[in-house]
C-alpha cells in the first residue's frame, strides 16, 4: 500500500464514520471533506465531486496570433484564419460557437473586438446621422473653419 492510499483510506474511514451520524448534514460533511483535505493534503482528493476544483478550461491554440487577429477592417477567425468585418454569424455558422464560447476557447477578454473597428465607426456614423444616440444638430454642418485659409471662397 502506498502512503498516499492509506491516507484516502483514513479520509475515507473518517468520513464514512462521520456520514453515518444522526445529526450530520451534507454540508458538515463537505466541510469536513475540505478540512480533512488541507490536513492529508492534495492526495486525500476522495469523495468525487465534493470540493473538486473546477477543471480549467481546455484552451484551444489560435490558427493566427491573438495579436495579429484584429486589423481595421477585419477581424480574423481564430478558429481557421479568416477574415471577416463581424465574426459572430461565421462563429455560429461555421464552428457552432457563441461569442463568448469563443471568447472562453481562446481565453478572450470580454472587449476583444469580434467586429471590424472600421465597420463598427460606419455603424456609429450612421446611428448619428439617423439620429440615434447623442447628437447636436450643429455640429452635422459642415464648418467653415476645417477649411484651410488659402481655399476659402471670400
Ligand atoms: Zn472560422
Amino acid at each position: 500500500m502506498t502512503q498516499s492510499e492509506s491516507k484516502t483510506d483514513v479520509l475515507a474511514a473518517i468520513v464514512a464514520a462521520y456520514a453515518a451520524r444522526q445529526d450530520v448534514t451534507a454540508d458538515d460533511i463537505v466541510s469536513l471533506v475540505g478540512k480533512l483535505r488541507q490536513e492529508f493534503g492534495d492526495a486525500a482528493s476522495a469523495p468525487a465531486g465534493l470540493n473538486a476544483p473546477a477543471p480549467a478550461p481546455r484552451r484551444a491554440t489560435p490558427a493566427i496570433p491573438v495579436e495579429n487577429a484584429v486589423t481595421h477592417d477585419k477581424v480574423y477567425c481564430l478558429c481557421c484564419g479568416k477574415g471577416f468585418k463581424m465574426l459572430k454569424r461565421h462563429l455560429g455558422a461555421e464552428h457552432g460557437l457563441t461569442e463568448s464560447a469563443y471568447r472562453a476557447m481562446f481565453g478572450l477578454a470580454e472587449d476583444f473586438p469580434l467586429v471590424a473597428p472600421s465597420y463598427s465607426e460606419r455603424k456609429a456614423s450612421y446611428a448619428r446621422r439617423v439620429g440615434f444616440g447623442k447628437y447636436d444638430r450643429r455640429e452635422a454642418r459642415p464648418e467653415r473653419a476645417d477649411v484651410p485659409e488659402k481655399l476659402k471662397i471670400s
